[in-house]
């Protein structure tokens, strides 16, 4: 190792020690000052301490991140993170050209569900897994689809060069067998048995590298899903380009999704602008960016939001199209003109060095699996409001207790080593909530004593692929 790394592994070690002196000492002066002092006076030294521990916090970040860099393995990360990259995308061009579409098995899914742009990505990336995973060729219907009537190809590469059409000799439904030449595919909320090829499930061969390489594995593995499906027609390429350059869109910039109209108070909470612009300006502390130089990529469904942003922020700069929040009111949603501001916004989303938003929406979701595409390991590059991510109608998969928890209160959740957590959510405060399934119990525990195991499934591995 460099003299660096060594100097910066002791100083981190020095620092959480310190760390811990000083909360601890803060903790107890806070306890034995509490009748003595003025309300006021007992404010500021509050306000200092938090100011305290987060240059602390700040320092200890900052050195971890470097350690990365100086470790030796930054060009191993890059390298593998392509290599990985070329392989899958190998394999899904394999899997959609078969050489004979007259006899290749297909799988079929229809490109009709009832929701949104990210929750039909989402669709079209489930049936693409288990297409995969049954090494059947995934054929999209999407003529009529509710976002544009001539269907996927009106903005996305066909998923296919050589094999487009849905018949065969035989047909079956879900799941079907071997025999049959044809599988239909139903939407995830109705399909049975569920498939064990979609999220959290990651291909077993390519685990134990991904697992090295990636802190988030499934989000990397769905970002490889859409790294091919969503390849933009030349048309669509040129868009997005241009609503680039024309935004004067450029790093540093942090990219924030307000998700509002038909969500609020029915699938989400409603988030004032200044929560997000605080995760905002967290990160361009973190990595000293200086005022003039703190830009915002603002997408929403509410055109308002941007408006206001812009107004309360005027030291910021702030981009966004309230004209394309306009296209996506519930009223304008499926036309061709919100296609494309949804597709320009989540692309410009995924650009972004950070991600501020809600994971409760779809549309911040795909905009994270994008993201993934472009760094060797981006699982760290968001702030959510709400939910942790989540694949909607994943199969289920219990986190793991990696150290033992005593309740110290009565909403507190006990652990013990192994055990399997059923995770609601992360309050974003050092608790999580979720159920111990071995005492069949809900409560708070400390978010970091549970962790997310990789779920190894056994997809089939594609010899004639070349690694
Ligand atoms: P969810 O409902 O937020 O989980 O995500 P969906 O993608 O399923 O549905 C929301 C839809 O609202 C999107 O697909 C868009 O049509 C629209 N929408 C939401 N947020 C935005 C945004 O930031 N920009 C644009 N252009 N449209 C949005």
């Amino acid at each position: 190792p460099s003299l660096e790394y060594e100097q910066l592994r002791r100083r981190i070690r020095d620092g959480v020690q310190e760390m811990w002196y000083y909360v601890n000492s803060e903790l107890k002066n806070i306890k034995k000052n509490n009748y003595d002092f003025t309300p006021e006076q007992r404010d500021k030294d509050i306000q200092d301490s938090l100011k305290n521990v987060w240059e602390h916090k700040k320092s200890l970040i900052s050195d971890i991140d470097r350690l990365a860099l100086v470790d030796g393995y930054q060009d191993w990360r890059e390298k593998e993170a392509k290599d990985l990259s070329d392989l899958v995308q190998r394999r899904f061009r394999y899997l959609q050209n078969p050489s004979d579409c007259d006899r290749a098995q297909k799988l079929v899914c229809s490109l009709n569900k009832g929701c949104g742009f990210g929750c039909q990505v989402h669709h079209a990336a489930y049936c693409f897994l288990v297409a995969y995973g049954t090494e059947r060729t995934l054929i999209l219907k999407s003529r009529g689809w509710r976002y544009h009537k001539d269907g996927w190809e009106a903005v996305f590469k066909p998923v296919s060069d050589t094999c487009l059409s849905p018949t065969g000799g035989s047909h079956a439904n879900w799941p079907g067998d071997a025999t049959k030449q044809v599988v239909s595919l139903p939407i995830v909320d109705n399909v049975y048995p569920k498939p064990v090829y979609q999220p959290p499930g990651v291909p077993a061969d390519i685990a134990p590298r991904l697992e090295k390489l990636h802190g988030h594995p499934i989000v990397w593995w769905v970002g490889q899903v859409l790294k091919y499906l969503l390849r933009p027609q030349e048309n669509l390429e040129r868009v997005l380009e241009y609503s680039k350059e024309k935004m004067g869109f450029k790093s540093p910039i942090v990219g924030i999704h307000v998700r509002r109209t038909d969500k609020v108070g029915t699938e989400a909470a409603y988030h004032d602008i200044d929560e997000y612009m605080l995760k905002v300006n967290e990160y361009f502390d973190q990595h000293d960016i200086k005022l003039e130089d703190r830009r915002v990529f603002l997408a929403s469904d509410d055109p308002k939001v941007i408006v206001t942003a812009k107004e309360r922020y005027p030291t910021y700069q702030i981009i966004g199209d309230p004209e394309i929040a306009k296209t996506a009111s519930v009223s304008r949603r499926y036309s061709d003109s919100s296609l494309q501001g949804i597709i320009v916004d989540i692309h410009l989303l995924s650009l972004c060095d950070y991600l501020v938003c809600t994971f409760s929406s779809q549309v911040c979701r795909v905009a994270y699996e994008i993201m993934q595409s472009s760094h060797p390991d981006a699982y760290n590059r968001f702030a959510s409001l709400d939910d942790i991510y989540y694949y909607g109608g994943q199969n289920p998969h219990p986190h793991i207790a990696r150290l033992d928890h005593t309740p110290r209160k009565s909403s507190e959740l006990e652990l013990k080593i192994n055990d399997p957590i059923e995770v609601f959510g992360n309050h974003w405060n050092g608790y999580s909530k979720g159920r111990n399934v071995r005492i069949n119990t809900v409560g708070l525990y400390p978010s970091f004593k549970v962790r997310n195991p990789i779920e190894v499934v056994d997809f089939p591995k594609y010899p004639e692929v070349p690694i």
